[in-house]
């Protein structure tokens, strides 16, 4: 049977930096409008150096985005707050991630609901986050290669939806794959003129709206 309580990961802090760097990104991250106690001490127990460049390592507690390579970034810890805090309004046990990156918004969601699925367009870093996690405790996560806008019908319905990429629509697949009284949070829009949205899906259909103006990454087509 599945078990809730040896599935969900504990970080405990494992590797991290001093507490004062520590306490201050977590801070800022609070300041700016993250309020949910929950996801602040998950945030506060993950270290995020490990998920970046070791180049790179001595900057990744400051509120900002990073490269991770082939054109991507690891996610402002302050978008990954205030999606994660969007999405988890109420307990969703089953949650799909569209862009697992190098898979740190994966390991604020593990520790937050009982199972996520992450899917990667680009195979080096699904595998890389996919490693990095097994290393970190994490056991409830699905990690698949793939187009996530194309959702993951193995595995629907979804609680909830979170995709780290910005789409110019909301696909219907998504939507489709969505539980009643499932949540979607993802940004849409193009280039400069991006909105972080999000839907309810109700049994009288959806209802949708805007949280704030965001800048992500596109979302590709086809796999690499
Ligand atoms: N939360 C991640 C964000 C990574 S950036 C992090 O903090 O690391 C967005 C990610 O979405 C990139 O890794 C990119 O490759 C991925 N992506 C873009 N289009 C995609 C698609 N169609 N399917 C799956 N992943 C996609």
């Amino acid at each position: 049977m599945y078990n809730e309580q040896l599935s969900k990961p504990q970080y405990a802090g494992i590797g991290m930096t001093s507490d004062r760097t520590r306490r201050r990104l977590i801070d800022q991250v609070r300041e700016m409008g993250v309020s949910n106690a929950d996801v602040l001490n998950v945030m506060g127990s993950l270290p995020r150096h490990v998920f970046v460049d070791e180049a790179l390592a001595s900057r990744a507690y400051e509120n900002t985005a990073l490269p991770i390579g082939h054109g991507q970034t690891i996610s402002q810890p302050y978008i990954v707050g205030l999606m994660t805090q969007t999405l988890l309004n109420k307990p969703r046990a089953k949650v799909l991630e569209i862009g697992t990156g190098c898979g740190y918004q994966t390991a604020i969601l593990a520790p937050l609901c009982e199972k996520v699925v992450s899917v990667e367009r680009i195979v080096k870093l699904h595998r890389q986050a996919r490693d990095r996690l097994y290393d970190l405790g994490v056991r409830n996560v699905v990690f698949r290669h793939g187009d996530g806008f194309e959702g993951l019908s193995d595995f629907a319905p979804y609680d909830g939806i979170l995709a780290a990429a910005v789409s110019e629509d909301v696909p219907q697949e998504l939507l489709d794959q969505l539980a009643i009284g499932g949540r979607v949070v993802m940004p849409v829009g193009r280039g400069e003129r991006q909105n972080l949205i999000v839907i309810d899906k109700t049994a009288s259909g959806f209802v949708q709206r805007e949280i704030e103006a965001v800048r992500f990454v596109p979302r590709l087509a086809g796999l690499s």
